[in-house]
């Protein structure tokens, strides 16, 4: 049996943009479908630029998803104790070295490779080797912590998007991996994670394939497994350009206040860098059950605006009316709507709901049911004919006893119009007016069983 452990590891400064999302649903597929288990981990390490609102923002962008950890979260800043015992274990076994450098001279270093057309690097003053001898230990001075990166051959994996990459160790500096202050780097928290949380797969976003090659040597420095890396290339916005919150709609919760649904931008994210032959729409369970490794693009993939419209009016024409109507109310009541007395709002959302591309759309839309009628006296005047009032007039009697459904008002509809030699449009259209204000909405003998027989009668005789 596969034991598969993932993880996704984001690091608190933002909110949880779409490639994060992306990077975390596949992370949360891959363990779904081999039955393993999903890990949460806060990468704070960074004072300066982790916040606490971040990982709110963070934990509502997943559950909004509804991507569940099964472990976690675990926070770096929680496990200090934990980097600096192996840092310790490294000084120990050799494969890390204290250097005394300073920050100046290791400036100095790097400038003088860089003027011999060399790539800037720490030149290994303070790397330990047999017969070697090391500078005396400056009093003043408290040394960082090296990694001793092997100095010879290459550094290769198979990644499960790109392929196979290698890279030579002469390009690898020796990392550090503490502060003088004794608090660890990056790369080397991630080794360890990856290490005492058992990661059998990473998959995360390609901006850390430069990462890869430094964590696999400390990985085998410390003896520990390699877990498989897959790098996931970026998105791009819909102009083709690298997705940012400047310029387009990058967090997932934005598209959630546009309106779009969780199933929406799962389905969405699911397609954008992984495939199943031609399946478009698909649900969580599909997609749990089909993911694998072996079908992720390795090109950069744009977002296509149309496309997620069209997959949130599929789920949205999907959604439970009265769901919508949870998550339309608060706009419609920020938009005046009077739900005294008026039409439910669910079924009025079920009645508008083919043809809007978002929830706020719909909202929108629906509010045609919710505000007072101030039908334009013009155009009122234009439908309101002396040969449409006797018409409308018979109506409103018909209306008293009939049963308010589809059913039955269609043919008492058509027998008024028949008897008064009209066609339908000339009695349709004043209704709409007269009901609702406008001119557009769904057809009249749905509008009428929506808003039932007594707010029908009322607004109609006000024109009698
Ligand atoms: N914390 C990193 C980020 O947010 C991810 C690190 C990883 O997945 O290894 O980009």
């Amino acid at each position: 049996m596969t034991v598969v452990r993932t993880r996704f590891a984001p690091s608190p400064t933002g909110y949880l943009h779409l490639g994060g999302a992306r990077t975390a649903l596949y992370s949360w597929a891959f363990a779904r479908h081999f039955g393993g288990t999903f890990i949460l981990r806060i990468e704070d390490t960074d004072l300066e630029r982790s916040t606490p609102e971040a990982v709110q923002a963070i934990n509502e962008g997943m559950q909004w998803l509804g991507l569940d950890h099964d472990e976690g979260p675990f926070y770096q800043m929680q496990r200090m104790d934990r980097y600096r015992a192996v840092v310790a274990q490294m000084l120990e076994a050799g494969t890390a070295y204290h250097c005394y450098s300073s920050k100046e001279e290791v400036q100095a270093m790097r400038d003088r490779f860089t003027e011999l057309g060399e790539k800037p690097r720490y030149d290994g003053t303070w790397r330990p080797e047999a017969g070697k001898t090391l500078p005396p230990v400056p009093a003043d001075r408290a040394p960082v912590v090296r990694f001793k990166n092997p100095q010879d051959g290459d550094v290769s994996w198979d990644d499960v998007v790109k392929g196979t990459i290698t890279i030579s160790n002469r390009e690898l500096d020796d990392l550090i991996i503490a502060r003088p202050d004794g608090t660890p780097t990056y790369n080397f928290c991630v080794a360890v994670d990856d290490w005492d949380m058992q990661i059998t797969h990473v998959l995360r976003g390609d901006d850390h394939v430069n990462n890869t090659p430094r964590q696999i040597n400390i990985l085998n420095a410390i003896g520990a497994p390699l877990p498989k890396y897959g790098h996931l290339p970026m998105i791009l916005g819909p102009d083709g350009a690298k997705l940012s919150k400047r310029t387009h709609a990058a967090s997932v919760m934005e598209f959630a206040a546009m309106g779009y649904l969780p199933e929406t931008m799962l389905n969405y994210l699911a397609r954008l860098g992984w495939s199943h032959g031609n399946e478009e729409v698909f649900s969580m369970a599909q997609f749990c059950e089909w993911f694998d490794t072996d079908h992720l693009t390795s090109s950069a993939a744009q977002m296509n605006m149309e496309k997620l419209a069209w997959l949130n009016n599929h789920y949205i024409k999907l959604a439970d009316n009265s769901r919508l109507a949870d998550l339309a109310r608060p706009q419609m009541i920020e938009k005046g709507a009077q739900f005294d007395g008026a039409p439910e709002l669910a079924a009025a959302l079920g009645l508008m709901k083919e043809r809007a591309n978002t929830v706020n759309e719909l909202a929108e839309s629906a509010m045609l049911f919710f505000r007072t009628p101030q039908p334009d006296p013009a155009l009122l005047a234009q439908h309101l004919t002396d040969a449409v009032k006797p018409a409308l007039a018979q109506f409103a009697e018909r209306c008293a006893d009939i049963e308010f459904s589809k059913e039955a008002l269609a043919p008492m509809i058509k027998e008024v119009l028949a008897a008064n030699g009209l066609k339908m449009p000339q009695l349709a259209m004043p209704l709409r007016l007269m009901l609702t204000g406008q001119l557009q909405t769904p057809a009249i003998d749905a509008v009428l069983v929506l808003f039932g027989r007594a707010t029908v009668l009322e607004r109609v005789k006000k024109y009698l």
